[in-house]
């Protein structure tokens, strides 16, 4: 279809996902037509240097042949088998196996549905049959990271604590609440690693006491708090967390939608800080985004819970048609194979140059923190580094800096104006990275 057809189409048809929509019918489209490796062509034949992995999610990079092989295969043998009724696919059985080996300690029992919003929406329902099934169906409450992102569905756009995700749409609901996010660079005390875990133990501590500890169900954050501006918080934070809600007789639940799947450098984060979650969802990484899936890790202790204090015959109510999709269960597997076959150890060798690299901007007079875990970075722009000040959003830098981008060949994340975000494909050459980083830099100077 010509550019301008599919251009006129998209504005009057295609609703986008979190976008304003008059500037998107007044900017239009950008719109893409293939990929290979970290680069993504789009319909004028531009080249993009892809940083981003689309929305941290095509962490194998495009057009990976075995993937393509894979679902091809599944898709001509079996395109659809549902998991209702007792009956499952091949390829959802052993991916159910194999993640459960490698998952981090007893986390057993996977359910897997279709991206990271409704998974974190089915961990919300398990946390209330497990609940009802321990005989507290009170511990209702559920406490999240004022930076934190969990999703778009109606209760987890309320966990998730960005204001776009709240405004007008009547969340958080009674049940959410937030504590101060784990920030390092912005630290209100003194900045020091001990400091800010101890000021987040204390905070959560305080929040279960205003609750009401026999109110409260479980805490999530995710390790690194990605759409919140890429927050890395300090080494020990996690396990002092984890510990924290043992402590408190709550759920630990870890989000590692972005952080799963070597974003970090492991397999998952919290394997970082030997921490064993309750429950963990994930997504994107999972299928290296050839397909939609997510999926939900669930500890021994409360699969049991649930199925020991369930009569027979009666189902736990909760399951969609495209649960444990045989096409996206097959992608997830070739996927695996390629994490366990180098991508991993290349995405972490890719990542330790990425920082190298990215440590350097921070002498630039507008660079006021440089954060990086693995293949994940954030660039958090200042107008004065001495007193943080964050730009002034109206001079609408994060439209400026994607324009840039896309006029040098360079895709990444311009967050709320003063945060540019970096998640490169795990398969990214030194030589890639080093384009990006130069790319980057230049439009850094550019605009400061
Ligand atoms: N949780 C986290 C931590 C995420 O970053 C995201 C998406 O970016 C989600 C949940 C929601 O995932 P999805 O967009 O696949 O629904």
């Amino acid at each position: 279809m010509h550019a301008e057809t599919l251009l006129r189409i998209d504005r009057d048809h295609l609703i986008h996902p979190v976008s304003a929509w008059r500037d998107h019918e007044e900017a239009g489209a950008r719109i893409l037509r293939s990929g290979k490796g970290a680069w993504l062509t789009d319909i004028h034949g531009k080249e993009l240097l892809d940083g981003f992995s689309g929305l941290w999610c095509v962490n194998a990079g495009y057009g990976c042949q075995s993937v393509v092989e894979a679902a091809t295969e599944q898709m001509a043998r079996l395109p659809y088998a549902t998991g209702y009724f007792g009956y499952a696919s091949e390829a959802a059985i052993e991916l159910a196996g194999r993640l459960a080996a490698k998952a981090p300690g007893n986390l057993n029992r996977i359910f897997f549905c279709q991206g990271g919003s409704d998974a974190v929406d089915s961990v919300l329902r398990f946390i209330r049959f497990f609940q009802h099934a321990r005989g507290t169906p009170q511990k209702r409450h559920v406490i999240g990271l004022a930076k934190g992102y969990h999703g778009s569905t109606y209760a987890g756009s309320g966990l998730t604590a960005l204001a776009a995700f709240h405004r007008d749409a009547d969340v958080p609901l009674s049940w959410q609440h937030h504590i101060p996010s784990p920030y390092p660079y912005r630290h209100e005390g003194d900045g020091q690693d001990s400091t800010i875990i101890a000021d987040s133990v204390a905070a959560l501590q305080q929040k279960v006491a205003e609750v009401g500890a026999a109110n409260v169900a479980a805490f999530f954050c995710e390790p690194v708090q990605g759409s919140g501006g890429v927050i890395v918080p300090p080494r020990g934070w996690l396990a002092a967390m984890r510990r924290a809600c043992t402590e408190l007789g709550i759920l630990f639940v870890a989000d590692e939608v972005i952080t799963g799947f070597g974003r970090t450098g492991p397999l998952f984060a919290c394997e970082t800080e030997q921490v064993v979650p309750d429950m963990m969802t994930v997504a994107k990484g999972l299928t290296s985004g050839y397909a939609p899936m997510g999926a939900v890790f669930m500890s021994d202790e409360v699969y049991e819970t649930v199925r020991d204090n369930t009569p027979p015959g009666v189902p736990i109510g909760h399951g969609m048609t495209y649960s444990a999709h045989p096409v996206s269960a097959a992608i997830g597997l070739a996927v695996l194979d390629l994490y366990e076959g180098g991508l991993l150890a290349n995405g972490v060798a890719a990542g330790r140059h990425l920082a190298s690299r990215l440590t350097t901007l921070s002498e630039h007079p507008f660079v006021g923190d440089v954060r990086i875990s693995g293949m994940l970075a954030g660039i958090e722009l200042v107008t004065d580094k001495t007193s943080r000040r964050k730009p002034d959003p109206s001079l609408g830098l994060s439209k400026k800096l994607a324009a840039l981008g896309y006029r040098d060949g360079l895709l990444f994340r311009a967050f709320a104006d003063d945060v540019i975000g970096l998640a490169p494909p795990l398969c990214c050459s030194i030589e890639e990275i080093d384009l990006m980083c130069d790319r980057l830099t230049r439009i850094i100077h550019e605009i400061a």
